[in-house]
């Protein structure tokens, strides 16, 4: 299958397989949970039991619902990645719904997992939720140093709340929850809606209809803004060495290095190539940028994984388009 070759073993350190664990993953059927859920047939242990739910199996906006699905598997470790999660253009317009989603999934997600003892609980936050005014790069500790961008406002407190919480459940319950805070996340199976997706896909599916209608294609703002774009496979080998290894009270940035971040121009250069297509690009300026930028410093992830290796974008994108056009009949668009 072609996911095996992003998967090489020597990526991972050796882990301790003793005890018997069950790892629930929410939001297990949106892109890092696909990923997931590839990475974890090649990498998964004979201790590890992965469950994988998504919203048919209950909807974790509603405390009872949440109860009944999480006891129904009673994890030992939770991956919790379920969320309202949208590219910026989108979040502008729902941030309220944003807001209100993702507090009452993670309220409940924590609740339950306090209450039926989960020995280690990860969610997952994101760069883009960090303060807007910060000196670069930013470092973990700098979450809460400023109000965050204002067009997602609503995803960035509702993620901040899960730093926040981590902290009150370990003070007041001692439970081991800690989050995850990876760059620009990108991969099969991702939402290509035109309007409400992130920057890779949206350009992803333009790129297709450009070549389709032969008309050029329309890039929202300069081109710009700068962005460390991870790829979901990647990302996915990154939250199964945390499960597994990092116990670190403090957050963890997961992201390629400074040197390998790019400009959504050089980014669509990656895309128009990869895609085959011929026509004219137009930066539309009226479009706004949204943040320059918000280069992370991966210093402590070298600390524990000098040797990690990620995708190279291009290949990257390559996989992803190649996903989009041979699932385009059922892809979220
Ligand atoms: P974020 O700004 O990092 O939260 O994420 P996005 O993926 O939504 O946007 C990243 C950058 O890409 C912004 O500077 C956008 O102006 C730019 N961009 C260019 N074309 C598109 C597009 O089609 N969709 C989105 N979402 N962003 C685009």
């Amino acid at each position: 299958m072609r996911f095996h070759r992003f998967v090489d073993p020597k990526d991972l350190p050796n882990f301790i397989m003793d005890e018997k664990v069950t790892i629930l993953v929410t939001g297990g059927s949106g892109m890092l949970g696909y990923a997931l859920q590839r990475v974890v047939k090649v990498e998964k242990r004979p201790n590890e039991e992965w469950i994988f739910i998504n919203s048919k199996d209950g909807d974790l906006r509603d405390i009872n619902q949440t109860r009944k699905v999480i006891e129904k598997y009673m994890p030992t470790h939770v991956l919790h990645l379920a969320s309202a999660v949208s590219g910026m253009f989108r979040n502008i317009k729902f941030n309220s719904d944003v807001l209100l989603t993702n507090q009452s999934i993670n309220t409940n997600v924590y609740q339950v997992c306090k209450d039926i003892k989960v020995k280690k609980l990860i969610s997952c936050l994101s760069t883009c939720i960090y303060p807007d005014n910060v000196t670069y790069p930013i470092t973990e500790s700098m979450l809460h140093n400023g109000a965050p961008h204002i067009t997602s406002i609503g995803y960035s407190f509702s993620k901040r709340m899960l730093d926040v919480m981590n902290r009150c459940y370990r003070m007041q319950y001692g439970c081991n929850f800690l989050s995850v805070i990876p760059t620009n996340l990108y991969g099969p199976n991702d939402n290509f809606s035109l309007e409400d997706a992130h920057v890779i896909p949206g350009l992803i599916h333009k790129v297709h209809r450009c070549k389709k209608e032969d008309t050029p294609l329309i890039v929202w703002g300069t081109g710009k803004p700068l962005r460390q774009f991870i790829f979901s496979y990647d990302l996915a080998k990154l939250m199964i060495w945390a499960i597994r290894e990092y116990n670190d009270e403090e957050n963890i940035f997961f992201s390629v290095d400074e040197d390998d971040e790019i400009s959504i121009k050089e980014l669509v250069e990656i895309v128009v190539e990869e895609s085959g297509f011929k026509g004219d690009v137009v930066f539309d300026e009226t479009k706004t940028d949204g943040q320059y930028k918000k280069t992370v410093s991966t210093a402590k992830m070298r600390q524990f994984l000098p040797d990690f290796k990620f995708t190279p974008i291009r290949e990257g994108i390559r996989e992803t388009i190649r996903w989009f056009e041979e699932n385009y009949e059922t892809a979220r668009t």
